[in-house]
């Protein structure tokens, strides 16, 4: 190959020192390759050509051929604007220029067929179209040009330096003229022949410059699924790597701890899909391989004793294990659910959060160092340095959204061998977008609630019927049941937000006043201890109604409680939504969740709502929320490569995703290291790739 596409974008014909500039800060363009790969948003098809009695009011770009009949100058606030009477054998509109009125003038040729190129617009009762691209009809016709024009992502300062889209596409083109649109082939022959893809070259250049629609949507199949196969392949290789090369600490024997708890203590029947779970890991814990697990389930699933019947594996063992939580009240909620089973066995369990002092602190650190702490259960506080095991077997992370991929690898890093690592999520994951986020992990789910749950009717109530939602919670309360209320706490706006849950703790204790009611009170301004006091005094039953924030968004468990009030739930998000709903619905009791707005919703909170109140499968909810929000929102992706994809767009492509990590695992299952011959095409890509890339950075 001619040149190097690694040349700096400098060097390119027409570019230039300030235009390169330009390039490199507002798109990141530093290279050659950088610039091929800035692919367009959209595409003008200028394959048609429209009459102007098939305009429609809603119409965009169109291209018409007619003549300019005549000008006229039309007075208006500031100035006047130009307005020249455009017509075809179909009917006439109006052609509008607000600036560079002289030129146009003095340029145009009047009765002389132009092709005119523009968005259209709908005035007074006429079509019309603000500085429409001019080109006449004669040269338009011996002009080499693309009939799909590509529109490039583009800033306002790019625009406002002259960068025009124009002059992108002539950039474009030098880079072809340069390159003779020759680029070195990134798939395998015989790929490219089973799958009918576009070679390379001509998908460059086809959807830079599509000669048709058909080409088009071949050159963007083959480019998509080749960015999705790299990223596959990466993630495949990562796990092979792991199962080959890190070795982990064979847990042989299914021991005492275990035994004794399945047979004696556990509280209830496993559902299927525990047991099938609960045997993904013990294969993997019995192997010799570093077990990395996704463990998703839905909230309410379970998902807890699996865990702890999983740390029995590795106590069983000689190991130690840990849980890590998110949040302050969810250690402490683990802590106290599992010390109880913990206690029968004989098992040492200990809790560490920010606000264990320090004695409690330095006995800690002690008994995990000489080995006689057996369970650590906290928060973030488990990944500071001074915590260190003597032996730690499996580490597990509940609610991994909530941790970034850094965190679980720091984990990793607590002992001289890593130790296994299974992480839970109760926000299900579209499957498309575990794939890419969570790829280099095997996955587990836990696909069938416990039995005897009860579907949690939802409603959505407007706050103008809270009379009547203040007397069905008077009827509940009642009946012996217990009430959330949650209040969103979003950061920016927290003191308004602050303001919205006073008022509100307020005007319910102005409804069910004391002694009759005890109401408690839990946001995150509020002191650990005084958190737990007042959650305790709700979990014991103490106090019927507990208004609070996000706080208790996850994992905390009351059997009891069967109402779930949201206020403002037109803030919330979709995954929040269900979270927060999975706190009611864990007794033998109908429960129920209210959504309360006010009157004026956007179509996405509509959506929202109608989701909540249609469905309570959490997969089904995740779907729509990764529609609805798009990849960059979800938790837990910031750090992911995803948000780089070029071309490939998560949630609209996720069939090519499916197609490319079946291809990427074939590949790898045939030829692991990538030797033989007609793979050398992938181990080479593969390598530039991880060069010069950063979309590899988040696979530590
Ligand atoms: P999550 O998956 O949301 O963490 P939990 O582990 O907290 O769910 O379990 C929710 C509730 O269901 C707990 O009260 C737990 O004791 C109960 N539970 C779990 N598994 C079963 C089962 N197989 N049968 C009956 N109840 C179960
Ligand atoms: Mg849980």
């Amino acid at each position: 190959m001619s040149s190097n596409l690694q040349t700096p974008i400098d060097y390119l014909k027409g570019v230039g020192p300030n235009r390169a500039d330009l390039l490199r800060s507002e798109l990141g363009i530093h290279t050659y390759q950088d610039l091929i790969n800035l692919f367009p948003n959209r595409y003008l098809d200028r394959t048609k050509y429209y009459k102007i009695s098939e305009l429609q009011r809603n119409s965009s770009e169109v291209q018409i051929i007619g003549k300019i009949t005549g000008f006229k100058e039309v007075a208006q606030k500031r100035g006047k604007r130009l307005v020249a009477k455009f017509q075809d054998d179909t009917g006439s509109m109006d052609l509008v220029w607000f600036r560079g009125q002289k030129w146009i003038r003095e340029s145009i040729k009047t009765n002389t067929e132009y092709v005119i190129f523009g968005k259209v617009n709908w005035f007074n009762g006429v079509f019309n179209m603000p500085h429409p691209e001019l080109e006449l009809l004669s040269s338009h016709e011996k002009n080499l040009r693309s009939s799909m024009q590509a529109v490039y992502p583009s800033t306002e300062k790019l625009s406002n330096k002259g960068i025009t889209n124009r002059v992108l596409t002539k950039i474009m083109q030098s880079l072809f003229l340069e390159t003779k649109g020759r680029f070195v082939e990134t798939l395998p022959e015989n790929l490219i022949s089973e799958l009918k893809l576009l070679p390379k070259s001509d998908a460059l250049f086809n959807v830079h410059f599509p000669k048709n629609q058909e080409l088009l949507a071949r050159a963007e199949f083959r480019l998509k699924f080749e960015e999705l196969f790299y990223i596959q392949l990466q993630l495949i290789l990562k796990n092979l790597i792991h199962k080959s090369k890190i070795k982990g600490f064979p847990f042989e024997s299914v021991g005492d701890y275990f035994n004794t708890f399945y047979k004696t203590h556990l509280p209830f029947d496993l559902t299927n899909a525990q047991k099938r779970v609960l045997k993904e890991i013990r294969q993997d814990l019995g192997s010799n391989a570093q077990m990395n697990r996704l463990l998703q389930g839905d909230v309410g699933s379970g998902k807890t004793i699996v865990a702890f019947m999983s740390m029995l594996m590795a106590l069983d063992n000689g190991f130690q294990a840990c849980l890590m939580a998110p949040t302050e009240i969810l250690s402490v909620q683990h802590y106290n659910g599992l010390l109880e089973l913990c206690n029968k066995l004989n098992i040492s369990i200990k809790i560490l959060t920010g606000s264990s002092n320090t004695s409690e602190r330095r006995k800690i650190h002690e008994s995990l160092e000489n080995g006689d702490l057996q369970i650590l259960i906290g928060t973030h506080a488990l990944l500071e340095d001074k915590v260190k095991f003597k032996n730690l077997g499996l580490a597990i992370i509940d609610e991994q959204h909530r941790f970034g991929v850094a965190q679980r690898s720091k984990l990793w890093k607590k002992n001289t061998s890593p130790p296994h690592i299974l992480v839970m999520t109760a926000t299900p994951i579209p499957r498309t977008l575990a794939m890419s986020l969570y790829g280099d992990l095997d996955i587990s789910i836990i696909d069938e609630l416990p039995p005897g749950r009860q579907v949690i009717k939802t409603v959505h109530r407007y706050d103008k019927n809270r009379l009547k939602v203040m007397r069905f919670m008077r009827d509940e309360i009642e009946k012996g049941r217990q009430i959330y209320i949650v209040y969103p706490l979003i950061q920016e706006s927290a003191a308004l937000d602050y303001k919205d849950l006073m008022d509100g703790y307020e005007s319910i204790v102005r409804e069910f006043p004391q002694p009759k009611y005890q109401i408690s009170i839990v946001h995150g301004k509020m002191k650990p201890q005084d958190k737990e006091y007042e959650m305790q005094r709700f979990v014991r039953g103490e106090t019927q109604i507990m208004v609070a924030t996000t706080v208790i968004e996850v994992g905390v468990n009351v059997p009891n409680a069967s109402v779930m009030i949201i206020e403002s739930a037109e803030r919330f998000g979709l995954s929040q939504l269900h979270q927060l709903r999975g706190r009611v619905g864990r007794g033998a009791e109908q429960s129920y969740c209210i959504l309360m707005t006010g009157h004026k919703l956007s179509q996405d909170s509509k959506t929202r709502l109608e989701t909540m109140t249609r469905t309570s499968d959490g997969f089904e909810i995740a779907e729509v929320d990764l529609r609805l929000r798009g990849p960059g929102d979800l938790m837990g992706t910031q750090q992911s490569g995803i948000l780089n994809l070029k071309i490939a767009n998560i949630v609209k492509d996720k069939d090519i995703l499916q197609s490319a990590r079946f291809y990427a695992k074939r590949i790898l299952n045939n030829d692991p290291s990538l030797s033989l011959s007609e793979h050398q095409v992938i181990l080479n890509t593969y390598r530039q790739l991880s060069k010069y890339k950063n979309i590899w950075n988040y696979i530590s």
